[in-house]
């Protein structure tokens, strides 16, 4: 065996052992913010000390047309494909921002007899921009780093596949390409990088609009049910909802300390 293989073996392994214990260990290593692939940072960019959102699931019972518009926003700007099997989700589908039910989503509360409605919702799940992310611990590549502002991001180019970030990852947040990604989307958004098959993607935070001083989309198409700002900042508009309302975060035990909280 050669030996640069022998030692990408090495680090594989040991980064596949980190998945047992990454949240009891310290926060990973924190990448500088490059923005992602060949985007610019403008002037009017926006920043924070640490992003975080907050979801109003309240506002999404009371207008269910929600869910749609902000899967639909965010999907079709940042080219995910519909990979669907005959007429159904199929389970090689690509995700960034999707629903399910409230004991799928929230797997261990301590209340299990929540009232009826809150248990009928619907709730809003994608990437947790964890503070102690069990993914960027495993890539064997850091093809996945988290920036200096909280983002977890990908680097595509540098993703061999493996796909040991979604072994890591505790919330499902991560989709792999098994085909080409390119044959499932209805239109093509030229602004926005394709992926190609045999590679990991999921929801940026939308560095990239950030970047250029705008807010995430699903934000913009959330109607005020979805508030993203920064976590430590006590004037922020999501540190004022979280003042304000009772919230949960997914499987805080798990201790990668997510940035995503959502209202009951
Ligand atoms: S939700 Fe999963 S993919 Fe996102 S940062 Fe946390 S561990 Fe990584
Ligand atoms: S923050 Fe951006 S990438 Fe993430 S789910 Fe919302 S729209 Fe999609």
């Amino acid at each position: 065996m050669k030996k640069d293989r022998r030692q990408f073996l090495k680090v594989a392994s040991l980064s596949f052992l980190g998945v047992a214990g990454s949240a009891a260990l310290g926060p990973v290593c924190q990448a500088a913010a490059p923005g992602e692939g060949s985007f610019t940072t403008a002037k009017n960019a926006l920043h924070a000390k640490k992003w975080g959102m907050v979801i109003d699931t309240r506002k999404f019972a009371e207008n269910p047309e929600l869910y749609n518009a902000v899967t639909t926003a965010c999907h079709s700007y940042h080219n995910v494909p519909t990979i669907v099997e005959n007429g159904m989700p199929s389970k090689r589908e690509v995700k960034w921002i999707w629903t399910d039910g409230y004991h799928q989503t929230f797997t261990d509360q301590v209340d299990n007899y929540p009232s009826h409605e809150i248990e009928q919702r619907r709730y809003l799940m994608l990437c947790n921009h964890c503070e102690n992310p069990a993914c960027v611990r495993v890539c064997p590549t850091k093809a996945t780093f988290r920036r200096k502002d909280g983002i977890v991001v990908m680097d595509y180019h540098r993703c061999i596949g493996c796909r040991y970030c979604m072994a890591g990852c505790p919330f499902g947040a991560r989709s792999f390409n098994f085909m080409d990604p390119r044959d499932h989307i209805a239109q093509v958004n030229p602004t926005f990088p394709t992926r190609m098959r045999g590679v990991v993607e999921k929801c940026t935070f939308c560095s990239e609009l950030l970047a250029v001083g705008k807010m995430p989309l699903c934000v913009e198409a959330s109607d005020g049910a979805i508030a993203f700002g920064d976590l430590t900042d006590p004037e922020s508009s999501v540190r004022k909802l979280l003042a304000e309302n009772f919230t949960l975060r997914r499987k805080p035990t798990l201790g990668t300390e997510p940035s995503v909280y959502y209202i009951l």
